[in-house]
């Protein structure tokens, strides 16, 4: 296992006119799991074939356990890559394509062999698979023998790009655990990259988020969705997403009030707020983000604005209610709370789950509330 170091990287396409990978730092320790999620483009998977040493960087370097590998030849390295379409042998068994990677990288004998490929199968529950070709077992059953195939080489590094996406929602949900029980157990250095914020958000150690090949945010997944650096991060971590709204900021005395709502809504902060990158909150038009589940129904008239009920979507832990407030707008409530369609609520948000983005630079200019954040770019 081991440490793995990205510094300045960067990947252009065709001479420069698409930058797939734009100046990417990140170092990842050792023993460490890290998701990388993003939109479709963003450049997860180009980031992905730059660790293994399948796609050359255009400049940056990549250090893997201490060493300088950027100008290493994929086979010399010594990561494993488990990718969404499985990419076995087809022709070959599944002990075969689990055998082939040991008899390139290893000088084992053949009972060596024979022995860790059956131990990896037993791991895996697919010793019973070991005669059968691909063409033979279900997704399921062809991503366990991918993972197989990757765990039995013990490399330093695991990369997985989507590796889950070509299975159901239930094979999913279980092979998740499955990935997430090998890493407790082998202790696995890995980079895993998802388009799912949901999948990011629950395997990973930290969770990095990529937008227009540029690191958006890197931090501990509860740290990431208190604390979001931009809005992107807010309306991208998250489900259903943090609603927005735009907002006028009014400096007055010590509180800060905020309207731009069709219906006049003014909502009075307890103190003197300033914009943590600018100094003094210049009054101005902010996108304010709010959560789904900090939406709280009030009888109070202090800080609350009245909005009709749209939809009220029973997802059965909770219900959405779809609200009319300037587009679209969600609040996470208990089963219990149950308007009906067309009913008029009450609502109104608690400070400090209030998030005011600068529409100029996407900053949270109020954040963070908790703990400082780990700024990803500069
Ligand atoms: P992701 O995996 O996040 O969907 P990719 O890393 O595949 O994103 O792609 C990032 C960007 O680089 C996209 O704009 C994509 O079109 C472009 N790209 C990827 N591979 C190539 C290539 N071989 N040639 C040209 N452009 C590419
Ligand atoms: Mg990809």
């Amino acid at each position: 296992m081991a440490q793995v170091r990205i510094e300045s990287l960067r990947k252009e396409y065709d001479v420069g006119t698409v930058v797939a990978v734009d100046d990417l730092n990140l170092e990842i320790e050792d023993g460490e799991f890290v998701t990388v999620v993003g939109p479709s483009g963003c450049g997860k998977t180009t980031t992905l074939r730059m660790l293994a040493g399948l796609e050359e960087p255009t400049s940056g370097t990549i250090a893997i356990g201490g060493e300088d590998v950027t100008d290493v030849h994929a086979k010399n390295r010594d990561v494993a890559m488990v990718f969404q379409n499985y990419a076995l042998y087809p022709h070959k068994t599944v002990f075969e394509n689990m055998a082939f990677g040991l008899r390139m990288s290893t000088d084992m004998s053949a009972e060596e062999r024979e022995q860790q490929v059956v131990e990896t199968a037993e791991m895996m529950d697919i010793e019973g698979l070991l005669e059968d070709k691909p063409d033979q077992l279900s997704g399921g059953q062809k991503q366990r023998v991918a993972l197989g195939r990757a765990i039995v080489r013990e490399p330093d590094v695991f990369l997985f790009d989507e590796p889950l996406s070509n299975l159901d929602a239930k094979l999913r949900t279980t092979m998740r655990a499955e990935i997430q029980r090998l890493q407790n157990e082998l202790g696995i250095t890995a980079v895993y990259v998802t388009h799912d914020q949901h999948e990011a958000m629950t395997m990973g150690d930290r969770i990095v988020i990529l937008d227009g090949g540029e690191l958006q945010q890197v931090g501990k997944p509860t740290h990431v969705y208190e604390n979001p650096v931009n809005e992107f991060v807010g309306g991208f971590i998250g489900s259903p997403s943090m609603n927005f709204l735009e907002v006028d900021v009014d400096e007055r005395g010590d509180t800060v009030h905020l309207t731009g709502l069709e219906e006049e809504f003014d909502f009075e902060l307890s103190g003197t707020y300033v914009d943590r990158h600018a100094g003094a909150l210049e009054a101005d038009r902010y996108t304010l983000g709010i959560r789904p589940e900090s939406v709280d129904f009030t009888e109070d008239t202090r800080n609350s604005i009245t909005a009709g009920v749209s939809v009220v979507e029973p997802v059965g832990s909770d219900n959405y209610l779809h609200l009319d407030l300037a587009g679209e707008f969600i609040a996470r409530v208990s089963p219990e709370i149950e308007p009906q369609p067309g009913d008029d609520v009450t609502l109104t948000f608690d400070e400090s789950d209030i998030h005011l983005f600068d529409p100029k630079t996407g900053r949270d200019v109020l954040g963070p509330t908790k703990e400082p954040p780990t700024m990803a770019t500069s």
